[in-house]
């Protein structure tokens, strides 16, 4: 009798069911079993063996869904690693790693109609056979040029593109070409090329059809430290000021990559914001490109992914973190770009996952090469540079003649005392706002907050309009109406009077995008004025549309949150400001300087692109600020010392390692005694090294009352031990009947 032990996409253990005989299965072959008295749900074969498990009555498989595994070896060895470390159950890893195609669940067998995944087409434009004639393409050449340019400029890049679409038959994917598809139309209609539906995968003719820039010799050193570390088989920093080519250097070591056959991932922290990167990609590496993240349609993440279990090697997939459970069989180089980004950390539902950290270990276990790219490493993987644990490659200085930005920054006390100050603005930004644009040139701003105002106070009494869930107070969202909260979506309507006292003279306080848009439109009124924030790109194509507007110009100020700030290569931003640079620094966080300088850093260098006019203005009062000065003065090493020293003294990452567990309950009383009665036991077990009962900063959310414990294990001793411990009395713990109903999630290496 064969059984196999199988994960399902749930927070269960692994479960041996018998399998039917005849029924060919392997170690990561997906099979539909019942679980529960009614439901079927996606398994995935963890083992195969021959030992039958105590349980009375055993359940069978009778199905196998798919043609092959869908994990490799490796794959299943970073799945495991990835449950252990994490303090997660493999089902949970299933659950973030398959697409959600790919392990439906239901009442009947019909939920399992297996679906049939074609390979993908896309549109392909060739020149037509007539002009495969020298003479014949150079008359209709000198014919369109004279008199419709657009039409000729597509054929041209039809007829040269690369070096196979030389041959007057290499087709070039239209996504790939400059025109737009009525120009392609046209030239289709008059019968000067023809479009076709080709399969992607077939045709991988365009993928070099423009060759990558000849580095500059900075880059070709930076290059060269990053192959000598290769060598040494060390994960690479890349540390490049923004605009150095960093993303030049990852180019030729994929194109290396894919030359010899092998897989790439690349990771980005959130595609929407990278858009620009895909196309930078694909107009380099075509077809090859396999875009995947979660604002994809289901169906195609699902086909990408049976895609890739067939694949022969070659492939390139640029993705959010999730792609790194995609089944690359010939993994051979990983590159995490702003490495540093936060968003790289999933916080919720487990797997509670570090992409970054989850990519090293990933390169190991394949025996990959890893590049960690950024402007502004984290401080832990610049500890591991330093200490030699990882290699490390420069780029000083911006390509071209770029120069950094310059950095003012601008007291607003000061400001407000001399009557230099409108609204949120120092007299100093509003002045280079109407030097950028009277010069014909666009303008960023910076607020890290969205809606109007954080809270509304009462003038009369004091009183502010607090979340009847959470213990925050409600933001007021102006254009929407309400007051909203940002923790559990919460909202209401703007009260006309104070509930309190009854007086009418509720003033909104604090500032958030929405106001920054309101008052600088008010200031500037012929300035066309846009906001980029969670609120106004609710949509992929709202984002998309306010980016695009302001690529082409028709925008000249975008106020914006955290959005603005990543990836994007915007050549007529001249300045770009920041409004209040002082809730970055005070946020209540050990991580908030570092954030702070990598935050200000990113926002600056939107500025001056394309020349060396750029400028960015940072509002504070508190203009001495170590970490502001710093990041005004660009010293990254600066900073990264005085935070060093900071952690290391408060015993704070990268020199130990923090795991945060947090309680959850509806009824205080009993909140307070499990988190005394973990803490104790914990504390029996850890000693110092566990730290609370603390309140959390937002201590109720969604009605459930929080409480945190924090566990700090110094770096360099066994987290393996630390977290078996942790385990068992967290297991103990969940046995207790009085605490049956309270919640415990595990945060391994919190951000
Ligand atoms: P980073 O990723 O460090 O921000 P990029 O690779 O995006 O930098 O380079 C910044 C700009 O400079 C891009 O527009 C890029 O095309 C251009 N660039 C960088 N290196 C070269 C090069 N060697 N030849 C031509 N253009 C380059
Ligand atoms: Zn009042
Ligand atoms: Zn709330």
């Amino acid at each position: 009798m064969v059984f196999a032990d199988i994960i399902l996409p749930l927070a269960q253990p692994v479960y041996t069911f018998a399998v039917d005989e005849g029924l060919h299965v392997v170690p990561g072959t997906a099979v539909a079993v019942q679980f529960g008295p009614h439901k079927i749900y996606t398994g995935l074969v963890w083992r195969v063996h021959d030992r039958r498990p105590d349980a009375r009555r055993i359940k069978t498989v009778s199905r196998t869904l798919y043609d092959r595994p869908l994990l490799s070896p490796a794959q299943m060895r970073f799945w495991e690693w990835t449950a252990d470390y994490y303090m997660c159950t493999l089902g949970e890893v299933m659950r973030a790693a398959l697409p959600a195609l790919m392990k439906p669940s239901g009442d009947t067998e019909e939920a399992f109609a297996e679906e049939e995944f074609r390979p993908r087409t896309e549109p392909f434009a060739l020149l037509a056979d007539g002009l495969r004639d020298e003479r014949a393409l150079d008359e209709l050449f000198e014919r369109l040029a004279r008199r419709a340019p657009k039409q000729y400029e597509a054929l041209l890049e039809i007829a040269s593109a690369g070096p196979e679409g030389r041959m007057p038959d290499g087709p070039v994917a239209c996504r790939l070409l400059h025109a737009d598809r009525t120009i392609l139309r046209t030239l289709a209609r008059k019968g000067h090329i023809r479009l076709v539906e080709l399969p992607r995968d077939d045709v991988r003719t365009a993928r070099c059809a423009f060759a990558p820039p000849e580095p500059t010799p900075v880059q070709s050193e930076a290059l060269a430290a990053v192959r000598r570390e290769f060598a040494k088989r060390k994960p690479v920093l890349l540390h490049g000021v923004t605009g150095s080519g960093k993303t030049e250097i990852y180019i030729h070591l994929i194109a290396e990559t894919l030359a010899r056959g092998g897989d790439v991932l690349m990771l980005v922290p959130e595609i929407a914001l990278t858009a620009q990167l895909i196309d930078r990609m694909e107009r380099i590496f075509g077809s090859r490109v396999t875009p995947y993240h979660s604002k994809l349609p289901a169906r195609k993440r699902t086909e990408s992914y049976l895609r890739l279990t067939r694949s022969e090697g070659g492939e390139f997939v640029i993705g959010t973190r999730s792609a790194l459970f995609l089944p690359l069989e010939r993994l051979q180089l990983v590159v995490v770009d702003e490495e540093h980004d936060p968003s790289y950390k999933q916080s919720d539902p487990a797997p509670r996952y570090h992409a970054r950290d989850c990519a090293v270990m990933l390169a190991h276990l394949t025996g990959s090469r890893i590049v960690l790219g950024s402007a502004t490493p984290s401080l832990e993987t610049w500890l591991h540079a330093e200490s030699g644990k990882y290699g490390k490659a420069v780029l000083a200085e911006r390509y071209g003649a770029g120069r950094p930005p310059q950095i003012l920054l601008s007291d607003t006390l000061r400001a407000a005392k001399r009557g230099e100050r409108r609204a949120h603005f120092n007299k100093q930004l509003l002045d280079r706002i109407g030097a950028a644009l009277a010069g014909g040139r666009q303008v960023m701003l910076f607020q890290n907050r969205r809606g109007f105002s954080p809270y509304v106070e009462c003038s009369a009494c004091g009183w502010t309009a607090r979340c009847p869930h959470c213990n925050v107070t409600l933001a007021l969202h102006k254009s929407a109406g309400r007051l909203i909260c940002h923790y559990c979506g919460h909202s209401e309507s703007v009260p006309d009077r104070c509930p309190a006292c009854r007086t009418a003279d509720l003033s909104p306080m604090g500032f958030g995008t929405e106001k920054i848009e309101q008052e600088i439109a008010r200031l500037f009124p012929e300035a066309r004025v846009a906001r980029l924030d969670r609120d106004s790109a609710a949509s992929e194509r709202a984002f998309r549309e306010t980016i695009a507007r302001f690529e082409r110009g028709e925008t000249d100020i975008l106020v914006g949150t955290q959005m603005i700030t990543k990836g994007f290569d915007f050549g007529g931003v001249s300045l770009v400001g920041i409004l209040n640079a002082d809730n970055l620094v005070n946020a209540p966080d050990f991580r908030a300087a570092e954030r702070a300088f990598q935050l200000i850093t990113q926002v600056a260098g939107r500025a001056g692109r394309r020349d060396d006019l750029g400028e960015a203005v940072i509002q504070t009062s508190d203009p001495t600020n170590p970490v502001i000065r710093q990041a005004a003065a660009g010293d990254y090493e600066a900073m990264a010392r005085t935070q060093l020293a900071e952690r290391a003294e408060f015993f704070y990452p990268p020199y130990a390692r923090l795991t945060a567990l947090t309680l959850r309950h509806r009824d205080p009383a009993v909140l307070r005694d499990a988190a005394r009665h973990l803490g104790e036991r914990l504390r029996g077990r850890f000693g110092r090294r566990l730290l609370g009962p603390i309140a959390p900063p937002v201590d109720r959310i969604r009605g459930e009352y929080l409480a945190g414990l924090l566990l700090k294990i110094e770096s360099g001793a066994s987290t393996a031990r630390a977290r078996e411990i942790l385990k068992d009395e967290l297991k103990a713990f969940a046995a207790l009947p009085q605490f049956k109903s309270v919640t415990v999630v595990c945060n391994v290496d919190p951000q």
